[in-house]
Order: C-alpha cells, then structure tokens, then sequence
C-alpha cells in the first residue's frame, strides 16, 4: 500500500511541480461531434496495440514532446476489461478471441472457446457475407493475436498447425511475418507458399521486394512475408508496419463492394514490455501510432470506416516516475508479464459512439458485428484441427 501511495505521488508529481501556482487547467477545446451518429459502417479497421494500457499510451505521448499522438485525435474513447475465462490475467490468445468470436476462453486457446469448441471469427463471417478482408501485423501472421481471427486450435504454440488455416479461409490481405512456418515446415513436408500461390494468392517476401515495391493487383489477394520467423523491432530499424497501414486499407476497399474488415496488430509494444525495456516500448508505440495516423487518414476521406483501436491487456504494470530531471520521466515495470488492469478504446467514424463506456473486451465483437448488420446471424460451426 505503501508503495502504491509512493508510485501515485512520483505520478503525480511531475504535474504539480512545488513551484507552480497551481490553478485550474486551461480549458479543454469541447468534444468533437460524434462523427456520423447512429449511421453503420460498411468497413470496420480493428487497431490492436498488444500490451498498450494506459501507461504505454501516456509514454508514447510524453515522448513525442509537443506534437500530438494520432491517437489522440479519436473523438470517442472507452474501457475494456480484459480477463479471460478462468483467469484474471489474460493472454494474447484469448484477448484476441475475445475479438474476434466473441468468447472468453482459456488463456492459450486461438479461434476456440473455453470448451475448446470452434468459434466463427469475425473474420470469416466477413469472408462469407463477401467483405474483403486484411490481416496485418509486426509479429508473424501466425501469432497469437492475428491468428485467433481465422484458427481454431487449442495451444497457440502450434505455429504450423496455425499457418495452415491460411489455406481454407482466403484473407485478401496479408502482412507479417513467420513465413518459415509456410514454407520450412518441420510438422510435415507441405509448402503453403505454393499451395496459397496455386490458389491464386501474389505471395511475396522481405527479401525480393520492400513493402514500398509492391504493386498490388487488385484481381488477386496478396500475401507480403516480412521476416522469415518474427521480425525485428521498431528501434533496429522495422518500419513496414505504417506502409502497409497505407497501403492495405486502399487495396481492401478496390476488392470488394461490399465493404471490408481488417485487424492490424502494433505486436511488439507487448514484447518490449516483457523485457521491461522502455525505450524500446515507446518506440513500438510510436510506430504503432504511425500507422494509426495513416488508417485514420484513410477513415477521414472514405467516410464510411469505423476504426477502433484498442489493447488485449496491460503489460510490464509499465510505471510513469519522476527522472533525474524536474521534468523527466523515468519508465519502470512491476512484472515481466501482462496485468489485469483495463485498457483503453478508441473509435472513430460511423457507429464510434457506441464505443464509449465501460465493458467487456467481448463487447468488442458484438458491437462490430451489430454494426456490420450480423448481430443476429448464428454463426457456421467449425472444426478444431490437430
Ligand atoms: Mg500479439
Ligand atoms: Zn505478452
């Protein structure tokens, strides 16, 4: 308790220096509108920060000095509680399914419930109902967070077993990295690189082409490997996240009429926190926030784009204290792994105002799917692979 009193005060601190006449803050500009009130997307973007809590924002922020996050630019803002199904603290995987079925399960579990029965994702009921749809992510496609939305299987760890699900579910788009687990398999002697380019996939990589090369041909999905297994960090120079935030927003809306869904992940915040390394947690939220800049550039000038951004759970307990200076921080961690604190949401665009409150992260999924029309829509059971 103690403690806690003493990190609240080293917060505080910094913003109530002793020689500051203290008075009351300027007034704040009042709320944008709510953008399109009660009107429904007919596109949905699902930013997923792994790891980002309040902290990791609130970091990435002070580090920026005087220019504004573009996260700070979402007009309406929310809570989510993270817990997963048997536990207070959950995991990237059922943070993720949280997402994307709709389901508490076990922490492990990707694309299932807590039976281990398989749940639809958002995805693939995109798919059906003829949305085009986009996975992007700064970890290998095959991680936990991008995988809960097209596999269905019981440990997260099953990384091959994983990519396969890329064969029975066409994603439009495709970015990450992980692609040994498609091509250099040690489960079985398969090359899913072939078979996605036999189905008609453009598949390429990190070494023939930079994501800035690609020239999309909006007649066939593509599929852009970033890193054999997971790709580097922002601060040792990683930077495809923020192109293919420009780039997979503007192909996805040319391949269908119908409107598109996309989850992109800013992955690594998470693992900087794991190390409990600040310099680099702020540098992976500072990308991350680059690419939320670019789809919510995108969002601003099509006009009919929800975009939510949001965190599967806290990780590192990140702490904000008072540095050597009178107006530094310093960034300290209490745990090496995630915590159950709440998370932040932010929306923007049509259907945003139903993102302001506090809820579970399943609330996530239904009010997307409400949004996209599907609320009443019994989903099409699938099959859990082993
Ligand atoms: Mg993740
Ligand atoms: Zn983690």
């Amino acid at each position: 308790m103690k403690l806690l009193l003493l990190n609240l005060i080293a917060l505080l601190y910094p913003l109530f220096p002793e020689t500051a006449e203290l008075r009351p803050p300027a007034p704040t500009p009042a709320p944008q509108t709510v953008h399109d009130e009660g009107k429904r997307p007919k596109n949905i973007i699902l930013l997923i920060g792994d790891g980002m809590g309040l902290t990791q924002v609130s970091a990435g922020m002070y580090a920026h000095k005087d220019k504004k996050l573009n996260i700070d630019q979402f007009p309406v803002t929310g809570l989510s509680r993270t817990h997963s199904a048997k536990n207070l603290i959950t995991d990237s995987a059922a943070g993720a399914t949280a997402f994307s079925c709709g389901c508490k399960t076990v922490n492990a579990y990707i694309g299932v419930d807590a039976k281990k029965k398989p749940c639809f994702t958002i995805l693939e009921q995109a798919k059906k109902e003829g949305l085009a749809v986009g996975l992007v992510a700064s970890c290998s496609v095959t991680h936990a967070t991008p995988a809960s939305f097209i596999a269905h299987v019981g440990d997260r760890a099953e990384t091959e077993n994983i990519a396969t699900f890329f064969l029975e579910t066409e994603v439009d788009l495709l970015i990450g990295g992980g692609m040994k687990y498609f091509n250099q398999r040690k489960t079985d002697p398969r090359n899913l690189v072939q078979e996605l380019t036999q189905k008609g996939v453009v598949v390429s990589d990190f070494s023939k082409q930079a994501i800035t090369d690609l020239r999309p041909d909006l007649k066939h999905p593509l599929a852009w490997f970033s890193a054999e297994g997971e790709p580097a960090s922002a601060l040792k120079g990683r930077d495809y996240l923020p192109a293919a935030a420009r780039l997979a927003p503007v192909f996805l809306k040319q391949r269908s009429d119908k409107g598109f869904f996309m989850m992109l992940e800013g992955s690594q915040i998470d693992w900087g926190c794991h190390d409990k390394d600040g310099p680099r947690a702020v540098a992976e939220m500072l990308d991350f926030d680059l690419a939320i800049g670019a789809i919510l550039e995108f969002a601003r000038q099509d006009g009919e784009t929800l975009v939510i951004i949001t965190a599967d759970h806290e990780t590192g307990g990140m702490t904000l204290e008072q540095g050597t200076g009178p107006d530094t921080l310093a960034i300290n961690f209490n745990t090496n792994y995630h915590t159950a604190c709440m998370v932040p949401v932010y929306a923007y665009g049509p259907g945003s105002e139903l993102f302001g409150g506090m809820y579970e992260n399943t609330a996530i999924y239904t009010k997307m799917m409400e949004l996209f029309g599907w609320g009443n829509v019994q989903p099409t059971p699938g099959s859990v692979k082993k």
